[in-house]
């Protein structure tokens, strides 16, 4: 379905990026990784798949590196054809002892370097008058958490602009969505479950089961292969007519 277009997927050494960029390369799509740590297991990965692929290692709260990294694209590639705004931090803690460093970082790499990709990233997909931008916003996205307060306020502003570069490209064969994850068992919810279970002095399973409880009635974890599959869809002509939605896949944490 995407042979011969590319798709950039920030944040994609890892997680949830690294799903959706599988997911994407096995329907035929030149894929761009970027994120930090180890880089070449993932592209051996989606090598193997049998599509072009690249890597490009700009820190998203970096515009000058955005702007590298889009450059980088566009001349080993042509274009980019499906924009995948996906890296992102958390950091838990009140209000009035948020450091105000991690308040900076969080809004640039959760929201503002989605602003810049896309900016970047419009024009050529104007053009071709054919582009799919999916942004990884969250059910935090939708509804607030206690201690989250830079990520909530990342997230929701994500979704408004989600649904405004939308409106823009209403006439055109661009689309732009958001999907919001529940909780997903990647390296950035391990982090809070080892810090739950710490804190409380119980065991792993115990602090999984209570994250689980807290907030998503299904009790299970959406995995990144379902969110690899909605990103696929939302690639999909299906979809052409989706746009500016905001759409959960959060195991009914949101319905509540
Ligand atoms: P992860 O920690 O497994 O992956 C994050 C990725 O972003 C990694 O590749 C990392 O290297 C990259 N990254 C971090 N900082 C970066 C920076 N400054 N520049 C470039 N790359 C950077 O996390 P994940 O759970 O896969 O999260 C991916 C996205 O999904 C995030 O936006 C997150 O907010 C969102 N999300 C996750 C969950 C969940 O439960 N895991 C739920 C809802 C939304």
């Amino acid at each position: 379905m995407l042979k011969g277009k590319t798709a950039l997927v920030t944040g994609s050494t890892s997680g949830i990026g690294l799903a959706i960029a599988r997911a994407l390369a096995q329907q035929g799509a030149n894929v761009v990784l970027n994120g930090f740590g180890d880089a070449e297991a993932p592209q051996q990965e989606i090598a193997a798949l049998g599509v072009e692929v690249a890597y490009h290692g700009a820190d998203m709260s970096q515009p000058t590196q955005i702007e590298d990294m889009m450059k980088f694209a566009a001349s080993r590639f042509g274009r980019v054809d499906v924009l995948v705004n996906n890296a992102g931090i958390q950091h838990v803690a009140k209000v009035e002892d948020f450091p105000v460093e991690r308040w900076d970082a969080i809004i640039a790499i959760n929201l503002t370097s989605a602003f810049h990709t896309t900016r970047l990233a419009i024009p050529a997909m104007r053009a071709a008058n054919w582009g799919r931008i999916v942004n990884i916003a969250s059910a935090h996205g939708l509804v607030a958490s206690a201690q989250k307060s830079a990520y909530v306020a990342a997230k929701h502003g994500i979704v408004g602009f989600t649904k405004s570069a939308a409106l823009e490209l209403a006439t055109t064969g661009v689309t732009c969505n958001a999907i919001c994850p529940g909780w997903v068992l990647t390296p950035l919810v391990q982090k809070q479950i080892d810090d739950r279970a710490a804190r409380e002095g119980i065991s792993l399973a115990q602090a999984q089961t209570d994250l689980l409880g807290e907030k998503q009635p299904s009790l299970q974890f959406t995995t990144v292969d379902q969110l690899g599959g909605l990103a696929v869809f939302l690639c999909s002509p299906a979809a052409d007519q989706v746009r500016g939605v905001a759409w959960q896949v959060d195991g009914g944490w949101t319905a509540q």
